[in-house]
């Protein structure tokens, strides 16, 4: 899958959940998408959800913000220094790193737990994933 389908496909996910919450205060919104209740309660908003494995080994993991909005992909890569660049890091985040495979430079964020904590997510809380991630997509 091409990060631009999964883009696509998680803002529909994250705004079909959003409807069934409409009514809840931002902290109980939030409150719901911890990873435990996601899996109980949403078992199709991820793929790891069906093995309950976490995307990062974290206590009190959520799933608001998945996947960042510091995360930048590129529809049309861009070559520098004859690699070729998919998505990076706006942020640079120590925790993050740049993978490289076959001359392609993508972001690996394995690593790095930012936009699961809930201070992060309330700090650039907004309704709509979309516009939460406006700047993800380039
Ligand atoms: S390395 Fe961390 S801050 Fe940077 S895009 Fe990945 S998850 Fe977000």
């Amino acid at each position: 899958m091409t990060y631009n389908d999964w883009f696509d496909q998680h803002a529909k996910k994250h705004a079909t959940i959003m409807k069934k919450l409409e009514g809840l205060d931002e902290y109980d919104i939030v409150q719901y998408f911890i990873f435990e209740n996601m899996v109980k309660n949403e078992p199709d908003f991820c793929d790891l959800y069906a093995t309950n494995t976490k995307c990062h080994e974290m206590y009190e993991l959520n799933c608001y913000m998945c996947g960042c909005s510091h995360f930048r992909f590129n529809t049309t890569p861009y070559i520098q220094e004859e690699l070729e660049y998919h998505s990076v890091c706006s942020i640079n985040s120590k925790r993050g790193k740049r993978s490289i495979t076959d001359a392609q430079v993508h972001q690996d964020c394995t690593g790095c737990t930012v936009p699961h904590g809930e201070d992060f997510i309330l700090s650039n809380f907004n309704h709509d994933w979309l516009t939460m991630m406006g700047k993800v997509k380039n």
